[in-house]
C-alpha cells in the first residue's frame, strides 16, 4: 500500500491519463499486457534505451517493448530509412523495392527459411503457418504447449483465453519429453503441426531442453508432422535465431516484433516445398492477401534494421551482455539467499520469485492460489520499487535488452535489485 501510494503521488499525469482514457477504452487500455496496478506509466518519448514519462521522469527501458524494441528508441539509421520511405509515398498498391530485400536478408540469416511471406503481426504469422500445415498435410490437429503464448487468439496459460481460435488443439507439456512424446504417438496420424517456441517467452523465458526439441524434431519427421518454431520473440537470440543456437531445424518458422524495424510486422516461412504452394503462378496456389503485408515503412525499417543495425556481431554482443546480466542477477539472489531465479537465454530474461529451479511452466506458475497470490504481491512490490529507482520492466518480471544497452546499465539494474532484496528482506 505504501509503495502504491508513493507511486500514485509521483505520477499525477500518468494517473490523469489513465482516468480519462477509461472513459473511452475499457480500463483505459488497448493492450492487456501493458496494464498494471494502480495504473501504468504513460510515455511521452524515448531516446536510445531511455524513456521519459508524461510527468517528465526518465527511466532505463528494460522492457524493450516485449522484444519489439530491440533497436532502442529513435535509432537514426532506421529513422532515416523510414523517413525516406515516407517521403516516397506509403500506400502504393503494388510491390515495392523493399519487400524482396527484407525477404532476402531474413532467408540469409535463417537458412531453414527458404521462402518467406509477410503479414502484420506475430499472431497472423502463426495463423498462416498453421493454415499451411493443415493444407499441406490434409490433417487437422495442432499440438501446442501449456502456458504458450502465440498471439491474442492463441494463448494457453492457466486462465486460458475465451477467444482462442476454435482449432483442434492438443496440449503438450513443455520440457516434459516423455509425456509429450507419448501424446504425439497417441495423436500422430491426425497432427498437422507441432507449434512450439524454442524458448517459452511469455511463460517466463524458459529455455528448451535440447533433448526435448530433438525429440519433437524426430517425431515430426517420422510422422509427417510440420514442426513450426514460433521465433516471434526468440529470433534475436543469435545471428541465425534461436534455432541456430539449439541446433534444431524446424520445417517452418514464424517471426514478428523487431523485424519490422519497430513497426507492425509478421512473417512466416520455411521449407520450399511447403511455401511454394503460395506461388500465385500455380493453378493450385493458396491465397494469402492482406492490405499491409508489404507496407512500405515496416519493410524499409526492417531492411535497415536487419542489415545495418542488428548485424551478426551486434547480435552476439547483446546476447553475451544478457548472459552476463542473468549470471550477475542470480549471484545477487544467492548472496541474499533470496527465493529468486532469473531464467532466459541471451538478451531475454525473467525474474521468478520462487525457491526451486524453474525449468517448466508448472515450476514457474504455482497452482496453489495462495502461493500464486504471494508471488503476485512480490512481483508488484519489486516492480514499483524498480520504477522508483528509475528502471522500467514488465510487472511479470520480464526483461528484454535493447541494442543501446551497455554494462553500466546492467550494473544499475543489479544495484537496484540488490537494494530491493536488502530493504524488503
Ligand atoms: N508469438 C510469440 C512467441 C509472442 O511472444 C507474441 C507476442 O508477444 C506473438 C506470437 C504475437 O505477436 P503479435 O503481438 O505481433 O501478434
Amino acid at each position: 500500500a505504501e509503495a502504491e501510494a508513493r507511486y500514485s503521488a509521483a505520477n499525477p499525469k500518468s494517473k490523469a491519463r489513465a482516468t480519462s482514457a477509461a472513459q473511452v477504452m475499457p480500463g483505459g487500455n488497448t493492450r492487456t499486457v501493458l496494464h498494471y496496478t494502480p495504473f501504468p506509466l504513460a510515455w511521452g518519448h524515448g531516446k536510445a534505451n531511455r524513456l521519459t514519462d508524461l510527468d517528465g521522469h526518465e527511466y532505463l527501458d528494460f522492457l524493450g517493448e516485449y522484444t519489439a524494441g530491440l533497436y532502442g528508441h529513435s535509432d537514426p539509421v532506421i529513422q532515416g530509412a523510414i523517413g525516406k520511405a515516407l517521403g516516397d509515398g506509403i500506400v502504393l498498391g503494388g510491390p515495392n523495392r523493399y519487400e524482396a530485400q527484407l525477404a532476402e536478408a531474413i532467408c540469409k540469416r535463417i537458412p531453414s527459411i527458404e521462402l518467406v511471406r509477410f503479414c502484420n503481426s506475430g499472431t497472423e504469422a502463426n495463423l498462416f503457418a498453421i493454415q499451411t500445415a493443415r493444407i499441406m498435410t490434409g490433417r487437422d490437429k495442432i499440438m501446442v504447449f501449456e502456458f504458450a503464448y502465440h498471439g491474442g487468439v492463441f494463448y494457453f496459460g492457466s486462465h486460458g483465453n475465451p477467444l482462442n481460435l476454435p482449432l483442434n488443439w492438443v496440449k503438450g507439456r513443455y520440457n516434459e519429453t516423455e509425456y509429450t512424446k507419448d501424446l504425439i504417438a497417441q495423436h500422430g496420424a491426425e497432427l498437422a503441426a507441432v507449434l512450439v517456441e524454442p524458448m517459452q517467452g511469455s511463460a517466463g523465458c524458459l529455455p528448451a531442453d535440447p533433448a526435448f526439441l530433438k525429440m519433437l524434431r524426430e517425431e515430426c519427421t517420422r510422422r509427417g508432422i510440420v514442426l513450426i518454431f514460433d521465433e516471434v520473440m526468440t529470433s534475436r537470440l543469435s545471428p541465425g535465431g534461436c534455432q541456430a543456437l539449439v541446433g534444431v531445424k524446424p520445417d517452418m518458422t514464424t517471426l514478428g516484433k523487431y523485424l519490422g524495424g519497430g513497426l507492425s510486422f509478421g512473417a512466416f516461412g520455411g521449407r520450399r516445398d511447403l511455401m511454394e504452394r503460395y506461388d500465385p503462378y500455380r493453378p493450385d496456389s493458396i491465397g494469402h492477401a492482406g492490405t499491409f503485408n508489404n507496407n512500405v515503412c515496416s519493410m524499409a525499417g526492417g531492411v535497415a534494421g536487419l542489415t545495418q543495425v542488428f548485424t551478426p556481431e551486434e547480435a552476439t554482443r547483446l546476447n553475451a551482455l544478457g548472459d552476463q546480466m542473468r549470471d550477475r542477477l542470480n549471484a545477487v539472489a544467492r548472496r541474499h539467499a533470496a527465493p529468486l531465479q532469473v531464467t532466459g537465454v541471451g538478451s531475454l530474461m525473467n525474474l521468478h520469485f520462487v525457491k526451486g529451479p524453474v525449468r517448466t511452466p508448472a515450476e514457474a506458475h504455482p497452482s496453489d492460489p495462495a502461493l500464486e497470490n504471494r508471488m503476485g504481491e512480490l512481483l508488484k512490490l519489486f516492480h514499483l520499487d524498480m520504477i522508483a529507482a528509475g528502471i522500467y520492466l514488465a510487472r511479470r518480471g520480464f526483461v528484454a535488452l535493447s541494442l543501446p544497452m551497455r554494462e553500466p546499465d546492467v550494473a544499475r539494474f543489479e544495484a537496484a535489485l540488490d537494494e530491493f532484496l536488502a530493504t524488503r528482506g
